[in-house]
């Protein structure tokens, strides 16, 4: 991601053009356009060129930055198409034990459809299933449990409860 620039170089009290933000900010023009048609910049469009506000420029700068460096929400997947951090679809995801202190949370992105992954640690998934519905996958071989004996076999499933008692 872009460093994003710092609103200390917009003047609170000067009016910018769009040309003007831009060259303050050393962003690209369109940059400016769409921070105002699709980010919520405030600016003034009755006119050409548009008339940003120094003050509003600011907070919108501020916000931005504010955004980027809040942490993600736990239960919040990074969507890589969005480009940005999404509630799992039908607020459900998966949990696949990884390692003993780690998962993979899995999910799809409510907006676009495509699979989400987060690796998670065991410790943070009581929070997560307080916000969404988690089924817990044991994926990992070692954490598995042993395989079901086979039913036709009388010794071996004689063996495997000798040796679950002696176990327990
Ligand atoms: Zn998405």
């Amino acid at each position: 991601m872009a460093r994003l620039p710092s609103p200390n170089r917009i003047k609170t009290h000067q009016v910018y053009t769009v040309w003007e933000a831009a060259q303050a900010l050393g962003r690209h023009r369109q940059t400016i356009i769409r921070w105002i048609k699709d980010k919520g910049l405030e600016a003034d469009r009755a006119k050409v060129p548009w008339l940003i506000r120094g003050a509003d420029l600011k907070t919108f700068l501020g916000h931005r930055r504010s955004e980027a460096k809040t942490k993600m929400a736990l239960h919040h997947l990074f969507c890589l198409g969005c480009k940005s951090p999404q509630e799992p679809d039908g607020k459900f995801a998966e949990y696949t034990q990884k390692t003993p202190t780690t998962g993979m949370l899995k999910a799809l992105c409510p907006a676009c459809g495509c699979i989400l992954n987060k690796v998670v640690k065991r410790a943070d998934l009581e929070a997560i299933r307080a916000k969404i519905e988690v089924a817990v996958q044991q994926a990992n071989p070692r954490i598995v449990s042993l395989p079901e004996p086979r039913l036709n076999d009388t010794s071996a499933r004689e063996a495997q409860t000798h040796g679950k008692a002696q176990l327990g």
